[in-house]
């Protein structure tokens, strides 16, 4: 149904005289008289007169067509009303990678959620409530953060890891030379370029190397006096391998200007079960003057990036003017604060996972859907991988439901709780390790659902 028809009256109505007496569209009701059902009222104040009147006038269409009764319409309307006046959905992330890109990266713990809703009225984020003045912005996030990484002497918060390499990229390097490994050229993803996002900035690129090799002798012979810093960034969207070598930050430290280096991923301490993953910690120990990072990465919290090292490099960054076109809000303070501080979030809770408890999950969700058109729920063992978040080429071991694989469209469209597998040799695979265990019920019960409606 086009906007032109929802927007504007019935046409039909202006030439009452040319429809007969028991056509619909002569006892189509009238806009007003719809809304000010009584059904209608609560909607109304909860999700907004807008979102309301656009699924009544879409009602009233349907009814001018004769697809809907006109006593039915205020009902119609009522059941076609979305959950919550945004249309972003919750899908269940069955694809077994755990920080999937486009399913919005790391899932947020139940108290960061918590803390979005303390957070999102008016808030203490920059006044200190004790002496009545304006406060440091964000103060108890960036100490939550100073203390899980005591090597960083400063810490700094900023909208995106992006972002964070553009902020020390500007303020230390516009009009100077940036050193970097050919090796690390690395696009993110979406076509956006690490080396484009820095020249974007005004730092002009030294590159050494090859694609496979440098050393250290290779960016002594491009350190001068236009250098500002040597970048080392992490591929972590992809892995070299074969005659490779690169330099590590403990022999980058000992060149005669900064390291910076940007670890990606956001791990804060070393995870025993990502022994290639850079960490926070371990680049600081080993030398790097700033760390850059992702927050919503293996970190689990919010879409961020994370600024740490030397406490006047940092402090430099904050105090930067462009510090404050990268600012982050009261939302991703709060949210990351609740990440640092409480409860496991949900990546690291899967990277920790069981797989004999995973599998011990698929069985009895197997169980649970039983048959389904075209075969049976099978409980199976998979392979999950953490993602374009980091750590690539490390494999969890995981569990899986396997299901006929024409119901990965069904499931993926389903309009209450899509739940978004993986095709894999002919079959869809639900991969349990990115599931909330609290969650499994209700995934049994969207495929019995779907499935049941397929047979
Ligand atoms: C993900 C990533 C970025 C970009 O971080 P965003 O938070 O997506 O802006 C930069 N560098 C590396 C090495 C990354 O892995």
């Amino acid at each position: 149904m086009g906007e032109r028809h929802r927007r504007g009256s019935c046409p039909a109505l202006g030439h009452a005289d040319s429809v007969h007496s028991d056509d619909p569209r002569r006892r189509t009701p009238r806009t007003d008289a719809v809304l000010a059902d009584p059904l209608l009222a609560e909607p109304r104040t909860r999700l907004g007169e807008g979102i309301v009147k656009r699924v009544v006038a879409d009602t009233l269409d349907r009814c001018r067509a004769g697809e809907v009764a006109p006593e039915d319409v205020a009902a119609t309307a009522y059941a076609a009303l979305p959950t919550y006046a945004v249309s972003l959905r919750r899908v269940f992330n069955a694809t077994g990678v755990v920080v999937h890109t486009n399913l919005g990266r790391a899932p947020l713990s139940a108290a960061a959620v918590e803390a979005l809703t303390v957070a999102a009225g008016a808030t203490d984020v920059e006044l200190d409530l004790a002496t009545g003045r304006r406060g440091r912005r964000g103060r108890d996030t960036v100490a939550a953060l100073a203390a899980a990484v005591p090597d960083a002497g400063g810490v700094h918060v900023v909208n995106n890891g992006a972002a964070a390499l553009a902020l020390v990229t500007c303020a230390l390097a516009a009009g100077r030379v940036v050193v970097i490994a050919r090796g690390e050229l690395v696009e993110i993803g979406d076509g956006f370029r690490i080396p484009e996002l820095l020249e974007s900035v005004g730092a002009r690129l030294r590159e050494v190397g090859t694609t496979n090799r440098v050393r250290l002798a290779d960016y002594e012979a491009a350190i001068d006096d236009d250098v500002a810093f040597v970048l080392k960034v992490h591929p972590s969207n992809f892995l070299v391998s074969g005659f490779t070598s690169s330099v590590p930050v403990r022999e980058l430290a000992t060149l005669p200007v900064p390291v910076v280096a940007d670890i990606g991923s956001g791990l804060l301490a070393p995870h025993p079960r990502l022994p290639d993953e850079p960490s926070a910690a371990a680049a600081l120990k080993e030398g790097a003057d700033l760390v850059t990072a992702s927050g919503d990465k293996l970190l689990g919290g919010p879409q961020c990036g994370l600024l740490l090292g030397r406490a006047e490099l940092v402090e430099s960054l904050r105090r930067h003017p462009f510090a404050r076109a990268l600012r982050v809000d009261k939302l991703t303070l709060a949210a990351l604060e609740a990440t640092l501080t409480g409860p496991v979030p949900p990546v690291a809770a899967a990277l920790a996972a069981d797989p004999v408890a995973l599998r011990a999950r698929a069985e009895a969700l197997a169980a649970a859907i039983g048959e389904v058109p075209g075969g049976v729920a099978e409980a199976v063992d998979s392979t999950a991988a953490v993602g374009g978040g980091g750590a690539p080429g490390v494999d969890l071991p995981s569990a899986a439901v396997a299901l006929p694989a024409a119901l990965a469209e069904p499931l993926r469209l389903d309009p209450e709780l899509p739940v978004v597998g993986r095709v894999e040799r002919g079959r869809l695979l639900l991969d349990l390790v990115a599931v909330d265990p609290a969650d499994d019920a209700r995934v049994a019960a969207v495929v019995r659902r779907v499935a049941g409606a397929g047979a």
